[in-house]
């Protein structure tokens, strides 16, 4: 339940719902919203203690939370909230943020190559994963903490923030070290608890991509751990699920973008490139996507595709993602982002 404040309440009005919830053994949470005091109840509130707060003078309204999600929840602050990654804002209207890279880092040469890449399109961060989580235990691995590295002299030397997937709370002191501007759980460690609740307290914002069957429940879910556990901001990243369709990688899933927009506050963006697997299909899906109200799209660029050592079938060309970035602005533009 999340308990609305009238704007007039005062904070010792604030002080003494938490007082009495507490008394109740409900736990509850501060909302950051500035613009007046928001609580939320972790636990349920006892009939008799809801009756009383409802007629409470300081509360406005008592609001059922849409699921067992409670920092998440699009009650829990006023309006859709933004995450800042050093220059780039992400969400609550802001330009459509793109972040582009080559799946992996593969090498000091084309992670500079891509960096450029990505800036001269317009993206406004820089991705690369170093930890790769491969299907196969013979495919490219990554390269580890000298990734981290190279992407992050590259995003420097760029001008642009840097995300990578983390797979392993063990990981996270190479990412602090090298300064990875913001943590990346993939799609396959959505719902690994462990490691969502090892690298929050880090306080770095994460982008939480949408497990390969995960349920939207599910998925606020993974982003509740990563709040309630201290993360500076939670993208969620839909990035396609796993349907009968064969013909495609995953099937993108764009009907949670305006679900999402009424159950959560949390920024949303989409990744076309692992939904559809083809590079010819990403340029379309993009802007389906910012039509649909996404705030922001990730892509694979890659300076020669043919070359990558994952994902290559899927890596845009300079030309193809700088198009992209155009099109998401114009669309968004059109739709009076
Ligand atoms: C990736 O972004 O590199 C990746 C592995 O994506 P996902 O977790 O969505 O499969
Ligand atoms: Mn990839």
């Amino acid at each position: 339940m999340i308990i609305d404040l009238r704007p007039a309440a005062t904070a010792a009005d604030l002080a003494r719902i938490e007082g009495q919830l507490a008394a109740a053994g409900v736990r509850s949470a501060r909302s950051p919203e500035q613009s007046r005091h928001i609580l939320a109840a972790i636990d349920g509130i006892p009939d008799g203690l809801a009756r009383a707060l409802e007629g409470d003078a300081a509360v406005s309204r008592l609001v059922p939370c849409r699921g067992s999600w409670r920092r998440v929840d699009r009650a829990f602050m006023a309006r859709p909230t933004s995450v800042r990654i050093g220059g780039l804002t992400i969400g609550a209207g802001a330009p459509p943020a793109v972040i582009a890279g080559p799946c992996g880092v593969e090498g000091r040469r084309m992670m500079d190559e891509s960096a450029r890449i990505a800036r001269d399109a317009g993206a406004g961060m820089l991705r690369g994963g170093a930890f790769k989580p491969r299907t196969s235990p013979y495919s490219f691995q990554g390269l580890g903490a000298e990734g981290l590295r190279l992407l992050k002299a590259a995003g420097e030397a760029a001008g642009l923030p840097v995300v990578s997937e983390i797979m392993d709370a063990s990981q996270l002191p190479h990412f602090l070290e090298c300064g990875i501007d913001c943590l990346q759980v993939g799609a396959r460690n959505m719902q690994n608890f462990t490691l969502l609740k090892g690298i929050a307290s880090a306080g770095l914002p994460v982008v939480l991509k949408r497990g390969l069957s995960a349920t939207v429940a599910e998925w606020l879910q993974s982003a509740e751990y990563l709040a309630a556990h201290g993360a500076g901001g939670v993208i969620l990243c839909e990035r396609g699920i796993r349907t009968f369709e064969t013909a495609t990688r995953n099937t993108l899933d764009l009907t949670v973008l305006p679900l999402l927009r009424e159950w959560t506050h949390l920024p949303v963006i989409v990744d076309p490139s692992h939904a559809a697997g083809i590079a010819s299909l990403i340029p379309a899906l993009s802007r389906a996507a910012v039509a649909a109200g996404a705030d922001g799209l990730a892509v694979e660029v890659h300076p020669r595709p043919r070359e990558a050592r994952s994902d290559g079938a899927q890596a845009l060309l300079a030309g193809e993602l700088a198009r992209i970035v155009q099109e998401a602005r114009l669309v968004a533009c059109v739709l009076g982002g």
